[in-house]
C-alpha cells in the first residue's frame, strides 16, 4: 500500500487526483494540503482524511506527494518532501529556469517525476515532434506552436507548449531564448527562418489543445493533441505516483513512467 498526500486538493486537478487516490485499492490517501491561510485547514477532505498547511503536519508520513498547484507552493513542498523523505510527482507548470533548477536539486535527495503533461498522448506528441523536427531541420520549414486552454488557466504559454518549444530547440541545435517568439504585433517584418512562434489562446472550458505546425512553401504538416477531459492528466499522475514510490532519488519524466 503506497501512502499518498495530494497538494492543492481544492483545485481542479488536486481534487480529481485525491478522489482517484481514494478509489484506488493500492493507494492510501493520508492527507491533503491547501494554502496555509485557507479556512479549510484542519477540516476534513473526506472521512478520516484532513487538510493540512504543511506536509510536516501529516501524522502518517506519505511515501509520495502529488502536486498540481502553483510554483510558489511547489517550491515550499520541495523542502518539506526532502525533510520527510517523500517522493514527488510534480504536474504544476509555469516555473522559471531558476525554479526548475531547484526541482533538479531536490531530485538529488528524493525521487521526482516532473512533467508539464501527464497524458500518454501528449508524451507521444513530444516524441513525434522530436522526430519530425530532426527530419525537417535545415529544409526550410517554419515551426510554430499553438495552444488553447480554458479561461481560468493562470500561466501562459502552457507548460506543455514550453516543453514542445524546448524539444524543438534542442533538436534544431538552437537556444530557445534566442529563437522563441511569444506573440506578434505591428510591423514585425518577415518571419526569420529560425524563429519559433509560441502562441496561446484562452477560452471557455477547453481542457488543453496543442498543435505544432511545420510549414513550407506548398505544404503544411500539423501534429495536434486535444485533451477532452482532465481525467487523462489525473490518471497519469496516479500511475506516476505508483511508479515512483520506493525508487532511487533522481529526476524522472513521464517517458520513464510510461516506458516510451
Ligand atoms: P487550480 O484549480 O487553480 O488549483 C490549484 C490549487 O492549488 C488551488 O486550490 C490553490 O488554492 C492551491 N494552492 C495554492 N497555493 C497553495 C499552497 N501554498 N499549498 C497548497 N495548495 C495551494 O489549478 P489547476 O487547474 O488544478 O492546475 C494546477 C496546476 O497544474 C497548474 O500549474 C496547471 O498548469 C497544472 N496542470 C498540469 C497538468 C499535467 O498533466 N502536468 C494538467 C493540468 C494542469 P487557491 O485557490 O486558494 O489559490
Amino acid at each position: 500500500m503506497v501512502k499518498v498526500a495530494v497538494a492543492g486538493a481544492k483545485g481542479r486537478m488536486g481534487n480529481l487526483i485525491a478522489d482517484l487516490v481514494l478509489q484506488d485499492r493500492d493507494l492510501k490517501l493520508v492527507g491533503v494540503t491547501e494554502r496555509p491561510d485557507s479556512d479549510v485547514i484542519g477540516g476534513e477532505f473526506s472521512e478520516g482524511v484532513n487538510f493540512y498547511a504543511s506536509l510536516r503536519d501529516i501524522p502518517e508520513k506519505p511515501d509520495v506527494v502529488i502536486d498540481f498547484t502553483v510554483p510558489e507552493a511547489t517550491l515550499r513542498l520541495l523542502d518539506e518532501a526532502k525533510e520527510i523523505g517523500a517522493a514527488l510527482v510534480i504536474g504544476t507548470t509555469g516555473f522559471t529556469d531558476e525554479e526548475k533548477r531547484k526541482i533538479e536539486g531536490t531530485a538529488k535527495s528524493v525521487p521526482v517525476v516532473f512533467s508539464p503533461n501527464m497524458s500518454l498522448g501528449v508524451n507521444l506528441l513530444f516524441k513525434l515532434v522530436a522526430e519530425v523536427t530532426k527530419a525537417l531541420k535545415d529544409k526550410g520549414y517554419d515551426i510554430e506552436i499553438f495552444e488553447i486552454h480554458h479561461r481560468f488557466k493562470k500561466d501562459a504559454p502552457s507548460g506543455t507548449a514550453m516543453r514542445l518549444a524546448e524539444i524543438i530547440a534542442e533538436n534544431l541545435g538552437k537556444d530557445l531564448d534566442e529563437i522563441g517568439v511569444y506573440g506578434r504585433r505591428g510591423i514585425v517584418g518577415e518571419r526569420k527562418p529560425d524563429e519559433l512562434g509560441v502562441l496561446a489562446a484562452r477560452m471557455g472550458d477547453v481542457v488543453g489543445d496543442h498543435t505544432v505546425f511545420f510549414a513550407t512553401l506548398g505544404e503544411r504538416l500539423e501534429l495536434t493533441h486535444r485533451a477532452t477531459s482532465r481525467e487523462t492528466f489525473a490518471r497519469g499522475a496516479v500511475v506516476a505516483a505508483k511508479w515512483v514510490a520506493g525508487r532511487e532519488a533522481g529526476l524522472y519524466t513521464m517517458f520513464d513512467v510510461l516506458g516510451i
